[in-house]
């Protein structure tokens, strides 16, 4: 049962019939994991606090900085040089205080990540690394949890919900078998990015979080959504399971984590 401030903070939801009360119910039930508290991970922490999710864990092992805050909404000027995660904590509790915050103050490895995924039902992916997105990737695969992965870069994004565990439904290894070569990729501090369209990309994560959350709509397991900013164009295609992925396919050759360098 929701209580008197619930019904009250959750009106708009409440009057939607495909969330109402039931989904409500379900949303505060729901423990989120966020890896990476940088331009996706902070819309989507945002949203999901607003929303009620139960439990919300943001993983990340850096601190505020000045450059981080033209897309990083969660965080303040006043914050730079705090680690995000306490930073990100403070704010999302001063946001809905009815969500409990846990603050992981750590960068994800083979050695903790199985202890991370164990508190939580949905993990959302706002990683900015291929090492860290390999690894959860695998990670949720072995212990069974819904993987909803943004990425971003320059002026394009893209999102898809990974279950590689669920018959018929593909892995981020279906798209892409192998990390790139070191190196061969840039990343966002080389490239750039526009932070409304990191924004984006990390509202629509929370999104899809949300109907996993509360079990409504039809999600973006075995599909991919793409977004170019610049033409403002949204696109959706088929992702099908690869029977030959190394970690979800028929013959899987990865089987367990531990092929992963403990420090990624
Ligand atoms: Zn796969």
């Amino acid at each position: 049962m929701l209580n008197d401030e619930e019904l009250s903070r959750y009106a708009r939801h409440l009057v939607l019939r495909e969330v109402g009360g039931v989904g409500q119910a379900k949303i505060r039930k729901a423990r989120v994991l966020i890896v990476g508290a940088g331009g996706l991970g902070n819309p989507a922490a945002l949203y999901l606090a607003a929303a009620g999710i139960g439990k919300l864990g943001l993983v990340d092992d850096d601190t505020v900085s000045l450059s981080n805050l033209q897309r990083q909404v969660l965080f303040r000027t006043a914050d730079v040089g705090r680690p995000k995660v306490e930073a990100g904590k403070e704010a999302l509790n001063s946001l809905n205080p009815g969500v409990q915050v846990q603050a992981h103050d750590v960068r994800l490895t083979a050695a903790n990540v199985m202890g991370l995924l164990d508190g939580y039902d949905i993990v959302a992916d706002g990683s900015d690394n291929f090492a860290t997105r390999f690894l959860l990737n695998d990670a949720c695969y072995f212990a069974k949890k819904t993987l909803v992965s943004a990425a971003v870069t320059e002026f394009e994004g893209q999102l898809a919900t990974y279950k590689g565990h669920e018959p018929g439904c593909p892995c981020y290894r279906c798209l892409f078998p192998e990390p790139p070569p070191p190196g061969t990729v840039p990343n966002c501090s080389e490239t750039g990015v526009l932070g409304a369209a990191a924004g984006v990309m990390g509202a629509l994560q929370g999104l899809e979080v949300l109907k996993e959350a509360a079990g409504i709509g039809t999600g973006l397991a075995g599909k991919i959504l793409m977004y170019k900013a610049l033409s403002a164009e949204f696109r959706t295609a088929r992702l099908p399971k690869d029977p030959a992925c190394a970690l979800c396919g028929t013959n899987p050759t990865i089987r367990d984590i531990f092929g992963h360098s403990t420090a990624v």
